[in-house]
């Protein structure tokens, strides 16, 4: 069987083969062990951001291939569950490894698809290679609890069971990174999976599934299928999918928790942000300085912590020209180029929706004190960049601060006090991330405390929990309750059973009455 699988994942990247009609390749679905090209007639470009080179082309899978991948992972569970999770855990073990080892070719893939730069694909892969890390304490992290004598004779113990298929919607922006959440989760606790990746990066998630199979994940176990709305659809309706792990947009989110639910389904939907950074007038000035520029506008702001919004408190606002500095020495170019510090957004779209944003803050009154707009690297004239950019004076009402940015863009507000600023953030319907940058244990207490956001960094940009915790958005940020990864991730994928042992001692006998066990 390994030797099959070893056979079937060197298939794989045969079937990117080149399409006849076309030079460019396909991506192929991954179903019951096979990499298969779809048959469908429709296909959507995946672009290089960096040039505008269309790249690949993904499918927009069938009903028939994508009811194939259903009951095929359906059927896998069958046998998946009896594994034990040792044998489980063993082959993700053996994933982390192949992970290890192909973490280069990842990173480019990301890079090629996605746009951001070299070493923060590297990040994307990583954060995700520490959730497989993570998964292989499964044994523990899926223990019940018991009480024995919890009545006269009688023991009782709860213990986790797999759901059964999880399905997995995954976004654009860490093309590595949120797959890895929910697949070595999904496995080791003993369900079966189907990852729908984003249809703008679906490459590194065709080798993730290649990798997997190297590792010994079995024919059926881990499904891909490609597509975008009719493959949403398709996996908020199946009978067969258990519950769906969503990352990615409101708009798609609040749709697909409200769908999956709707049928019956458990959904956890991390969704969009609007996090804030706080800054304090007797915060470490080059610290906090370089914090801000990075973390607003890394990755070209398309990460879902990116600190967007930077309240500056008091005497703080005096600080404002510096970080527009520091932001104009972010060199903009392409991400597989040593030196980029700022890769192109994700497409044209995206960058024309961006400086559209920042059109309307200037009409509505903000002042612009870094314009990123019309910007072009030379030799990639035909990739999306958007240049650095600073919004200041930005208003609650303002429409660039209403809305996700999701581009290297950063809005300065100003307020006199730490209350101010927590009033502020506490009245933006998201609850993503923030973070607070000061020297004062007593303000990052108070922050810590009244701030209604589900994850805090105390002089630490981008405060995404490792997996031994979980990744906590709250409010407009998060439909669902049971968080991504760390132990809400494993109760997600599980439910209790609960046993109720009577081995009595004397002769005993149950009658009508309702059994009070005392
Ligand atoms: P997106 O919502 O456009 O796409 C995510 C997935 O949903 C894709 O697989 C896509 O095919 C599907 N989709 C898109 N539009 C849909 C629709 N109208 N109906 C049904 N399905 C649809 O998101 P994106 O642009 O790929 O990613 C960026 C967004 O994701 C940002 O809003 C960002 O904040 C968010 N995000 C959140 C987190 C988090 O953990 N909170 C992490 C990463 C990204």
């Amino acid at each position: 069987a390994a030797a099959a699988s070893r056979n079937g994942a060197v298939s794989a990247a045969r079937t990117m083969s080149v399409r006849a009609m076309s030079s460019v390749p396909t991506v192929p679905n991954f179903i019951n062990g096979k990499f298969t090209e779809s048959s469908t007639s429709k296909w959507i470009d995946v672009t290089n951001p960096a040039t505008g080179e269309v790249i690949a082309k993904v499918p927009e899978t069938t009903q028939e291939e994508m009811q194939e991948a259903a009951i095929g992972a359906a059927e896998a569970f069958k046998e998946w569950r009896k594994v034990s999770v040792s044998n489980r855990v063993r082959v993700m073990l053996d994933y982390q490894r192949l992970i290890r080892e192909n973490m280069d070719d990842l990173a480019q893939t990301v890079t090629r698809e996605q746009g951001k730069t070299l070493p923060d694909a590297r990040g994307d892969v990583f954060r995700g290679l520490e959730v497989v890390e993570h998964s292989c304490a499964m044994g523990t992290l899926m223990m019940g609890e018991t009480l024995g004598g919890v009545a006269t004779d009688l023991d009782q113990y709860s213990y986790r069971e797999p759901l059964g298929v999880i399905a997995g919607i995954t976004p654009m922006n860490f093309a590595a990174m949120i797959g890895l959440w929910i697949i070595p989760t999904a496995l080791t606790s003993g369900n079966t999976c189907i990852i729908k990746p984003s249809e703008k990066t679906p490459l590194t998630a065709i080798k993730l599934a290649e990798l997997a199979q190297k590792a010994g994940v079995p024919d059926g176990a881990l499904q891909m299928i490609h597509g975008a709305h009719d493959a949403v659809n398709f996996i908020c309706d199946d009978p067969r999918i258990h519950a769906v792990s969503f990352v990615g947009s409101n708009r798609a989110g609040e749709y697909i928790y409200d769908r999956a639910t709707k049928t019956g389904k458990r959904a956890q939907c991390n969704l969009g942000a609007k996090n804030h950074g706080t800054i304090l007038p007797d915060a470490d000035k080059e610290m906090a300085l370089d914090a801000l520029a990075g973390a607003g506008l890394g990755a070209a702001g398309q990460r879902c912590m990116a600190l967007s919004v930077n309240i500056f408190v008091g005497e703080a606002q005096e600080w404002i020209p510096e970080l527009v500095e520091r932001a104009k020495k972010y060199k903009v170019g392409p991400g597989h180029e040593a030196g980029s510090d700022i890769g192109p957004v994700i497409d044209a779209a995206a960058k024309e929706r961006i400086e559209h944003l920042i059109t309307t803050a200037e009409e509505e009154g903000a002042t612009i004190l870094l314009d990123g707009r019309n910007h072009t690297v030379e030799g990639y004239e035909g990739g999306s960049y958007v240049g650095p950019t600073i919004i200041s004076d930005v208003k609650p009402h303002h429409t660039c601060y209403k809305e996700e940015i999701f581009g290297p863009v950063i809005c300065v507000m100003k307020a006199d006090t730490l209350d101010e600023a927590i009033a502020i953030t506490n009245a933006n319907p998201y609850g993503n991330g923030c973070s607070i940058f000061t020297q004062s244990g007593a303000a990052a207490r108070k922050y810590q405390h009244e701030i209604d956001v589900g994850q805090v960094g105390i002089n630490a940009p981008i405060p995404v929990p490792l997996p031994m915790f979980s990744f906590t958005g709250s409010r407009a940020s998060i439909r669902g309750d049971l968080n991504f990864y760390g132990k809400a991730g494993v109760h997600f994928m599980t439910k209790l059973k609960t046993v109720t042992s009577s081995w009595p001692q004397s002769s005993m006998r149950w009658g009508a009455v309702m059994p009070t066990m005392d």
